[in-house]
């Protein structure tokens, strides 16, 4: 197996809404966007040891080596996220670098119970020789070999990724910010162009499981646009299936450009705007 060691912000034993059927999330930490409305905000920058959030651990549970490496210590660790909520740059003290043996370790007790594997951030595909590595182990193992190898990625990723992760990559759940190259700068403060690609890519090799579009109210659901969207999706694969996700404020950090959360009625209308121009499978949540 390999050597491989991957940043890795934190391991979720179950989820039923990160892919199909119950999931093993692993959040790798790092990312190439900087959302405004991220709801994981603290797994977007490795820690630079800057030391500030040590005094403000309630638990004890940090501290600062004299070579300046700030360690945690779990069993005295409380979760109360105090040092996510400090940390001016988007980090946190609790990443690990984790070998692929020891997520397989983690991932069996509970495989009994599991559809699959996601990967998701941070940004899954910014560690991708690790995200190889991850699926090569899974889809070794005898006892892990029927789970499924799924990633939850912002599509900022070249090609070359997508052809290393092809042989052992079953599906890819793909968020797409904005079409528009200009509100989508605003909005994560990067182009997307590569998503683009990459959700065109996945979509010819038959690994788009689902495009996943957060509506921010007053940013990214103008009318024409949305129309728009769902036409460009539909020149790709008019039957996708399409998740319509409403911005909520819960864990997001104070962003600059006011944020709305959208009514139900709202986000239905944004969902059929770009329902009407495919057959896709359209969920609302
Ligand atoms: S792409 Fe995802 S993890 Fe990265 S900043 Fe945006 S919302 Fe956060
Ligand atoms: S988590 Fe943030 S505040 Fe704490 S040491 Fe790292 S960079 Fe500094």
């Amino acid at each position: 197996m390999s050597s491989l060691r991957g940043l890795v912000a934190d391991t979720l034993e179950f989820s039923a809404v990160d892919g199909p059927g119950n999931r093993f999330v692993v959040f790798l930490q790092g990312c190439t966007f900087d959302c405004l409305a991220c709801h994981n905000p603290y797994t977007i920058n490795p820690c630079v040891d800057c030391g500030e959030c040590v005094d403000q651990c309630p638990s004890g549970a940090l501290t600062l080596t004299p070579s300046g490496v700030v360690l945690w210590n779990p069993d005295e660790c409380l979760q109360g996220d105090h040092c996510h909520a400090v940390c001016r740059y988007a980090s946190s003290p609790k990443a690990r670098h984790l070998a692929v043996a020891d997520l397989i370790e983690r991932i069996r007790p509970a495989a009994p119970f599991l559809s699959g594997v996601t990967v998701s951030g941070g940004e899954a595909t910014m560690q991708p020789h690790f995200l190889r590595a991850l699926f090569d182990g899974i889809k070794a193992d005898p006892t892990l070999r029927t789970l499924t190898c799924f990633v939850d990625t912002n599509g900022d990723a070249p090609s070359s990724t997508w052809s290393l992760l092809d042989p052992v990559l079953d599906g890819a759940m793909v968020d797409l910010k904005c079409l528009d190259p200009a509100i989508h700068v605003e909005i994560t403060g990067a182009d997307n162009t590569r998503t683009l690609d990459s959700i065109v890519r996945l979509a010819q090799d038959g690994k788009l499981y689902e495009v996943r579009l957060l509506i921010l109210p007053g940013r990214n659901d103008d009318p024409e646009l949305l129309t728009a969207t769902g036409a460009w999706l539909a020149d790709i694969d008019p039957r996708l299936r399409i998740k319509v996700i409403g911005f909520r404020r819960h864990g997001t950090r104070p962003s600059p450009i006011p944020l709305v959360e959208p009514t139900r009625e709202h986000l239905q209308r944004c969902a059929d705007l770009v329902a009407a121009r495919g057959d896709f499978v359209v969920t609302v949540v």
